[in-house]
């Protein structure tokens, strides 16, 4: 989260006035509906995975975005994940250091894919990055923290289990600016009215890569990498048993 009031009020104004393809890029991935019944593969498609403010925004975003979601081609080392969520993601493109511009906070981010995306799904989950100066609680020695924020308070707890069970320094945060809690934030306009969403530290981002640019970073996933993102991949189907979905 860049520092101070972003430049523009909406993802609206945002396209206007950005180019796509020099300025940013956006992806995203809705799994197929049959067309003869009319239903859709309700396993795959009831969890929406976002990156907001992706590539050079909140660098490192993207790429745990796209693991969690299952779709890890072109990553160093790790087979195609047998399960894939739906997911969005819109990434600055511009030279670094110029990609802060382009942060549109979550409670106006109304790109029509990305809302779509989230109101058809029950459980939704967004990486955000923040500064290692940014949190209020003590982020622990090195700076090193996964804050956990959203409404969806069952899924944040099991997160929160998960994670610091692995090893991580994640905790859920009640400061106003970081936990996401608005009911207006993209990621919490789900079936539930009620996602999760990460704020990572700098140092915890970088930790997680070899070669940390733009380039390089998907191709240099260390261990850290992987099991944070195989740890959240578990969080979701426990979370998923306790709905029911
Ligand atoms: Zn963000």
């Amino acid at each position: 989260m860049p520092e101070g009031d972003d430049f523009y009020c909406s993802m609206r104004q945002l396209y206007a006035n950005e180019t796509e393809g020099t300025n940013y890029t956006k992806e995203w991935y809705r799994h197929r509906w049959r067309y003869e019944t009319s239903k859709n593969y309700p396993d795959e498609n009831t969890t929406c995975i976002m990156a907001p403010h992706g590539g050079g925004i909140e660098s490192g975003t993207t790429e745990l975005a796209l693991a969690t979601a299952g779709f890890t081609d072109g990553f160093n080392n790790h087979p195609a994940a047998s399960e894939t969520y739906d997911y969005f993601i819109f990434n600055g493109t511009n030279p670094t250091n110029q990609n802060g511009k382009l942060h549109v906070t979550a409670s106006n981010f109304n790109d029509p894919a990305a809302i779509e995306l989230v109101q058809r799904s029950v459980i939704s989950l967004a990486f955000h990055g923040c500064t290692d100066e940014q949190p209020d609680e003590s982020t622990g020695i090195g700076y090193k923290a996964c804050l956990i924020g959203g409404r969806d308070e069952n899924f944040k707890d099991v997160l929160e289990i998960q994670l610091t069970g692995a090893g991580f320094n994640a905790y859920k945060t009640k400061q106003e600016s970081l936990n996401g809690d608005l009911r207006a934030n993209i990621i919490n306009r789900n079936k539930q009215n009620a996602g999760a969403q990460f704020e990572l530290t700098t140092t915890f981002r970088k930790s997680l890569y070899g070669v940390n640019n733009r380039k390089d970073r998907r191709t240099s996933t260390n261990a850290d990498f992987w099991l944070f993102v195989n740890t959240i991949r578990a969080s979701i189907k426990q979370h998923r048993i306790l709905l029911a979905i």
